[in-house]
């Protein structure tokens, strides 16, 4: 049996069971068996951080009693989640013990077994499984959210490389999912936590500005929402307001999009007023009185009452001038709304249960959300999955309307080609044009909220290539892409045909390998490749019949070696390599790069990458090749976010000293008015103030504008920072930052 400490444990978490959840003696039984189940499968393991594992499942399922309550079997599910996964248990045991339904959801949340493949293959399989288990029961994705928060909360045990590959995934798959169920709180920790770890310069920096901030931005509100709580507690409203600073991502992702610094942010946090009222008309009430305090500005009213988003967000948007000039972000609900606002789905649910069985919203919504999340057809490669995947996530909405009114949401940028296919597979497919309020546009036109569309179709169309270019819907791109697929094996069939003609006709004999090996040779990537290429271009034929039929060039072929396998690079592979790996894997600060004088570490050889152009002073890491030696590329490189979820275990560690000396290459990027001599002004400046030479320049000018990228060489980050502070503070250039590819 188990300690004091953990009964400890098991009280607390009935504690916030009965705190949060509608509780019977049978939902206290089925936690404390799980919980005793659990503890004893786990008795053995041990976390990371070196304490036992139990604390894991547990700690999961305090997070849905404390933070998304929803009922007591999603708890038991969640102290059993890893179970299956990480000890000698099995679901029939799980079954045996709890029952069909704990053990449905145990392997709803259980990962993938048994798979082969690349860890991009495993992705798609989980997530298909994931969604697949979560629209069969919605507690199965409570239990991954919390799950992935949990060990988020706790990455700083985990190696580098495993933090960057689970912070980018949250980030990419499973905040927008979060956002998708309404889960605003989870989505919120859940992208800070991955920013943490992704780039914690940039994190700390904000955090520090936000928290320098904190007490002139606290005045601020006190004085902004003073006369808007006397107002609202004579007219007898009862209300809560506060005012917040919004969390660090979203603040992250401002400064980036609008390329602006954190001091020029104006809405760094928003007030809240959450009214105690079932009527929601009392919202419009209170902003009618908000607006008589101070001046509204109008182009930023939202109704998001009326007009509920996909996930069932609903409240009112407005940003009022304050009596300093300031804008502030003004957001009115009812306090059902922000319970569902804030816990999404699983406060719907619980109303659910309170009241009927059949919520048509929350059908609606779980349709909404398995339609697109709709995996692409079989054709598909795996990136392609992952990609529309994730771009389905990310999506903010539009909405638009049919001739006859009636209402489409879609995402931000879709275009007209994207509503046909809303509509209908059949009408996406023979669309030839659009009027958008009554007039004719082009089709790659994007569309604009309130917008009406009508489709225009004809028999005779047929989908255009550059299409899959500007669509932004899941359901069109795949649509269009099914649609290139089936006519791309037709023509391959096509071009099949005309082959075994031909050769039938030269009576010439050729084993498949050799007649691939011949393709390979001639550049096509497969044997379909070819197929498709002769049905367009029968000529191409004659190119392969020629080689066969031409005894001297056959042998000339294989004189050189063509038939014979790729180079056998793999067979170069020193012992010396292997064994230097792995040590640099395993040696805790990684490799030390010295101050550069000579191109190789412990007889390795590595660059840098061209990709980021690393520089002295930035955090790098490396990526080991064969052929290449060490790779090394800034952390914040989108390429090697990308090697990271493919190869996670060819990464290294790579730890910098700044001693320089030797030179290097760093881009910046200028934007300014275009008038003359000022391309001049800032070569001078960079020559007369820094010992650093210009290796190249390109400059493009558009209205009045100019953008321009410098190559310099440089000697290390704090001699680039200063190069561009000096820029910056020229007169006529608007902004410069560090050229990222
Ligand atoms: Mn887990």
């Amino acid at each position: 049996m188990y300690s004091t400490f953990y009964k400890k444990k098991l009280d607390e978490l009935l504690y916030y069971t009965h705190r949060n959840l509608p509780v019977s003696p049978a939902s206290d039984k089925l936690i404390t068996n799980a919980f005793r189940f659990a503890y004893e499968a786990h008795k053995n393991d041990k976390r990371a951080s070196g304490e036992p594992f139990i604390t894991h499942p547990y700690d999961v399922a305090l997070i849905l009693a404390k933070e998304i309550p929803l009922d007591a079997v999603s708890i038991a599910a969640a102290l059993l989640h890893d179970v299956v996964e990480d000890t000698k248990f099995t679901l029939k045991d799980i079954k045996a013990e709890f029952g069909d339904e704990v053990a449905e959801i145990v392997n709803g949340a259980t990962k993938i077994e048994g798979m082969f493949g690349n860890y991009e293959m495993k992705q798609v399989e989980s997530y298909k499984k994931m969604l697949l288990s979560m629209t069969s029961d919605i507690r199965v994705i409570l239990i991954k959210f919390a799950d992935r928060l949990h060990n988020l909360r706790t990455l700083e045990f985990l190696s580098t490389a495993k933090q960057i590959r689970l912070a980018q995934e949250t980030l990419e798959i499973y905040a927008p999912l979060a956002h998708r169920f309404g889960l605003s709180s989870v989505k919120t920790e859940l992208e800070d936590l991955s920013f943490k770890f992704l780039d914690r310069k940039a994190y700390d920096e904000i955090a520090k500005k936000l928290k320098e901030k904190k007490r002139e931005r606290e005045k601020f509100i006190k004085r902004f929402i003073e006369p808007i709580k006397e107002r609202l507690t004579k007219e007898g409203y009862k209300f809560e307001i506060s005012g917040r600073a919004k969390h660090l991502h979203s603040i992250y992702k401002k400064i980036v999009s609008r390329n602006k610094t954190f001091d020029e942010l104006y809405d760094l946090f928003a007030v809240r007023i959450i009214l105690d009222t079932k009527n929601k008309n009392d919202c419009f009430s209170v902003y009618g009185i908000c607006s008589e305090i101070y001046l509204p500005v109008p182009e930023r009213f939202k109704d998001y009452i009326s007009l509920p988003k996909q996930n069932n967000y609903q409240s009112i948007h407005t940003t009022l001038v304050s009596k300093e000039g300031k804008m502030v972000e003004v957001q009115i609900r009812t306090k059902e709304m922000h319970e569902i606002a804030e816990k999404g789905i699983a406060a719907h649910w619980k109303y659910k249960e309170n009241n009927s069985l059949h919520d048509t919203n929350l059908e609606n919504w779980m349709k909404w959300i398995r339609e697109s999340m709709e995996m692409s057809s079989k054709d598909d490669t795996t990136s392609q999955v992952l990609e529309s995947f994730k771009l389905n996530l990310y999506q903010n909405e539009i909405y638009c309307f049919t001739p006859k009114g009636e209402l489409k949401i879609l995402p931000a940028g879709a275009t007209a080609v994207d509503f046909a296919f809303e509509i209908h597979t059949q009408i996406g497919l023979q669309c030839i044009g659009a009027k958008v309020n009554g007039k004719i546009v082009n089709l790659d036109t994007p569309l604009k909220s309130g917008d009406q569309i009508e489709i225009l179709t004809s028999k005779n169309q047929k989908p255009k290539l550059d299409w899959e270019k500007f669509v932004v819907t899941h359901k069109a791109k795949s649509d269009i892409r099914k649609y290139f697929n089936t006519e791309r094996r037709k023509l391959i069939q096509t071009g099949k045909d005309i082959w075994e003609r031909k050769i039938r006709k030269h009576k010439i004999h050729l084993s498949d390998e050799n007649f691939s090996k011949i393709i390979h040779r001639l550049k096509y990537k497969d044997t379909g490749q070819f197929y498709y290429v002769i049905s367009q271009d029968e000529g191409k034929i004659s190119e392969v019949i020629d080689i066969l039929t031409d005894k001297n060039k056959l042998q000339s072929l294989e004189q050189r070696n063509l038939f014979a396998e790729d180079a056998k690079l793999t067979e170069s592979i020193s012992d010396n390599f292997d064994k230097y790996v792995q040590e640099a894997r395993t040696s805790k600060n990684g490799i030390i790069l010295g101050n550069g004088s000579t191109q190789n570490i412990n007889g390795l050889k590595y660059d840098f990458a061209k990709c980021c152009n690393p520089i002295p002073g930035d955090e790098v890491i490396g990526f080991i090749s064969y052929e290449k030696g060490i790779r090394i590329h800034r952390r914040t490189c989108k390429n090697i976010l990308n090697l990271f979820l493919r190869e996670p275990e060819r990464i290294v560690q790579i730890n910098w000293n700044e001693a320089g000396g030797q030179e290097f290459t760093g881009g910046i990027k200028i934007i300014g008015e275009d008038k003359p001599g000022i391309l001049n002004q800032i070569t001078k400046t960079i020559s007369k103030n820094f010992n650093s030479n210009i290796k190249s320049v390109d400059i493009k000018t558009r209205s009045s504008m100019f953008e321009g990228t410098l190559i310099l060489s440089i000697q290390n980050l704090k001699q680039l920072n200063q190069i561009i502070e000096k820029i910056n503070s020229q007169e006529g250039v608007f902004s410069v930052e560090r050229f990222e590819q």
